[in-house]
């Protein structure tokens, strides 16, 4: 029997694929123009008129990019550098 190490919420398979298949970069468009940036951005300034443009909404849904922001909070933490580079080694291990 697994070590119970946290309450487990709603996490499907699902999710897990989407973050899997998160891109790096994401495209917006304005000005009939579409430009690529960081899907993390909240906004952005188009290239072309300079407007500012909102990216990602704010809502009581959360969004696949409010999962990696957690994980980036979570990496700010004491010893999480040397856990993330442990376990991605192991990662890669299962993947060769
Ligand atoms: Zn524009």
């Amino acid at each position: 029997m697994a070590a119970n190490v946290s309450s487990q919420p709603g996490i499907s398979a699902a999710l897990i694929d989407a973050i899997r298949s998160f891109p790096a970069t994401r495209l917006a468009d304005h000005c009939g123009a579409e430009f690529s940036v960081s899907p993390f951005e909240i906004y952005a300034n188009c290239p072309q008129c300079g407007t500012r443009i909102k990216l990602r909404a704010f809502s009581a849904q959360p969004e696949v990019a409010d999962v990696f922001d957690a994980v980036f909070e979570w990496l700010e933490q004491p010893e999480a550098d040397a856990r993330y580079r442990q376990r991605a080694s192991q990662l890669r291990e299962v993947e060769n």
